[in-house]
């Protein structure tokens, strides 16, 4: 064969391939492209039995455990935020009606109460702890009988029965310290302070997760909802995949749009109430 005909010969070879590359990789991806979904985000924090803790914050064992029964009886798939991650940036499916529930704070009631009762119904539920308390639990250092936190051992447990995922609600910041709260740029602080300070805090809190369960959390939980511009823009230099605040929205997220992650709505479901409530308050 002469040099041109081998010439011509592997261009149409690359062009075969490169037509074959894309009939793939559509078929891989095409099929959920543009779809949107709703998804609500039902924010818990404690669970307890003393009446006088019971409010916005805390509900009882028995009104989460009427909250899973109502998404078992109507059709409700728990999802973990990874999975509506995935979802979103690879179009990898999901189930019927995908709700999310998320627990801030690493109350020790995310594993006496919560965690059973998930196992029980078979369901799924997302925990975002401040890295600063349970390392603290985890020495044995700090005790409180009103507000017990987990420790990692615990959030080991939960994570490896697959009814659980652990994310991000900072290492340090769940407070008000310098006059911010939470995420919060600090009064007379220059903007690259407060990326070195933010980022500082959560990268601690992504090493301490990754070396006790061997993940790294994918998603940041805002203390307190407290949230800006420049917040995001950190978050998502860090690789951040999503984050989520408290603003009570039910979230439409579209397939492709990795955009659609950060700032996501969440669903107070406080004591006196029920999940249906919430839900039909929210749906459109
Ligand atoms: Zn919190």
């Amino acid at each position: 064969m002469s040099k041109r005909y081998t010439a011509i010969f592997l261009m149409i070879i690359l062009a075969l391939m490169g037509i074959f590359y894309i009939i793939q990789t559509h078929q891989s991806s095409g099929q959920a492209e543009n779809q949107t979904i709703n998804v609500p985000i039902i924010m818990y924090h404690k669970i307890t039995q003393v009446d006088t803790m019971l409010g916005d914050y805390a509900i009882t064992p028995d009104e989460f455990e009427e909250d899973l029964e109502y998404l078992k009886e109507n059709g409700y798939h728990t999802i973990t935020i990874s999975e509506l991650i995935d979802f979103i940036s690879k179009g990898l499916p999901l189930p019927d009606k995908p709700i999310i529930l998320t627990f801030d704070d690493g109350y020790f009631s995310d594993y006496k109460y919560a965690f059973p009762l998930l196992k029980e119904y078979d369901m799924k539920a997302t925990f975002s702890i401040i890295g600063k308390v349970t390392d603290e639990y985890t020495q044995e250092g700090r005790q409180d009988i009103l507000y017990p936190h987990i420790t990692w051992s615990m959030v080991i447990d939960m994570v490896k029965s697959g009814h659980a995922e652990l994310q991000n609600h900072g290492y340090d910041i769940h407070g008000q310290s310098g006059g911010a709260k939470g995420a919060n740029q600090r009064k007379g602080e220059s903007d690259d302070e407060y990326r070195d300070r933010l980022s500082a805090d959560i990268n601690l809190f992504q090493a301490r997760a990754l070396e006790m369960t061997g993940i790294m959390p994918t998603t940041f939980t805002y203390p307190f909802g407290a949230y800006s511009q420049k917040s995001e823009d950190i978050l998502r230099l860090l690789g951040f995949s999503a984050s989520l605040i408290c603003a009570e929205k039910i979230n439409k997220l579209t397939v492709g749009d990795n955009d659609c992650l950060f700032g996501m709505g969440r669903l107070l479901r406080a004591h006196g109430t029920s999940i249906s409530e919430v839900l039909e308050k929210y749906d459109e």
